[in-house]
């Protein structure tokens, strides 16, 4: 693994083309995550260093404060990460996490931090001091480690994720899980859905977001290449053979995204199976425009740093 630091040209804080975050500042410390997932997007962009590179923006924090200082509005909250998961176990990115999420609360700005990694006690300090400035959003599909080390080879164990989710609510900060993204006749089956609400209900969690995988060119490559020529594999690309093409809510974001009566009866299914465990499962309809229109993550998250807890849901 190469890890080198960069120096951050541009703006900090900058703004995603998906409309769930259209309207929310977001900040990528680095360019190409450790972590590797089979289905990420971001591996397919034109900036993304290939796979074995970090480039970490080790400037980013001193500019944040200079723009932040100059800001006429503040943001109420800002986005951990669109193209990076900032919690990479790599001591570079975490520093730099680190001291940008705490110039953030200086300023009395809010953080979103959506992971797949390991959440490290100095990070869980920092958040109980600040916890209503706090919105995390751990992501996890499955508890099987078999299934996860397939499609996330360096991200955090399910058991991991899971005791972040512990130490998350024990310090008084309840998180949000993102089943994103849920993988058709892997990992959206009643058994190994149920064995995780039954898991993370037992820590308090009550709301999850959840989305299904969308295939580009780029991300149906990774899948062949980390997957090699597999049942499992097969299994997965069998269900997009009847895949629509689609617009996300986002701009020139063009996919291949499941027939459209499959995901809306597997998120209904879905959000009845997370009821009985009192887990309001909806869908975003950023990455399902065919089905709502309402960009349901980036309100919930609003609403958090408004202090209101009700939510739309479409099921
Ligand atoms: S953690 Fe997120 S950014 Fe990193 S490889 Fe996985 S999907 Fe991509």
């Amino acid at each position: 693994m190469h890890i080198n630091f960069i120096e951050r040209k541009g703006r900090v804080l900058t703004r995603s083309t998906l409309k769930c975050l259209s309207q929310v500042a977001s900040i990528n410390p680095t360019l190409g995550c450790v972590h590797q997932c089979a289905y990420c997007y971001a591996r397919g962009y034109s900036f993304y260093p290939g796979d074995g590179t970090v480039l970490v923006y080790g400037n980013m924090p001193e500019k944040l404060k200079k723009e932040l200082s100059t800001c006429r509005k503040l943001p109420a909250y800002v986005f951990f990460s669109t193209t990076c998961d900032v919690l990479q176990p790599i001591p570079q990115v975490l520093k730099v996490t680190y001291e940008l999420i705490e110039v953030l609360f200086e300023y009395g700005v809010g953080v979103n931090l959506l992971t797949k990694g390991r959440i490290p006690a100095k990070f869980l300090q920092l958040f109980s001091q600040y916890k209503k400035l706090v919105h995390v959003q751990v992501g996890i599909t499955t508890l099987e480690r078999d299934i996860q080390k397939k499609i996330e080879p360096y991200a955090a164990t399910p058991q991991e994720r899971l005791l972040n989710i512990k130490r998350l609510c024990e310090t008084g900060i309840v998180p949000e899980v993102k089943l994103d993204p849920l993988i058709p006749g892997v990992t959206d089956t009643e058994s190994n859905l149920t064995a995780l609400f039954k898991e993370i209900q037992g820590f308090g969690v009550h709301s999850a977001c959840m989305n299904y995988l969308f295939l580009r060119p780029q991300i149906k490559k990774n899948l062949c290449k980390t997957l090699g020529n597999t049942p499992f594999l097969s299994k997965i690309l069998m269900h997009y053979q009847n895949g629509k093409s689609m617009n996300l809510l986002a701009e020139k974001s063009h996919v291949v995204a499941l027939d459209v009566h499959y995901r809306k009866q597997a998120y209904e299914q879905i959000s009845q199976w997370a009821k009985d465990f009192r887990i309001d499962a909806y869908v975003c309809g950023c990455k399902n425009p065919d089905i709502t229109e309402e960009p349901l993550c980036g309100m919930n998250w609003g609403k958090h740093f408004e202090g209101s807890s009700s939510q739309k849901r479409l099921f």
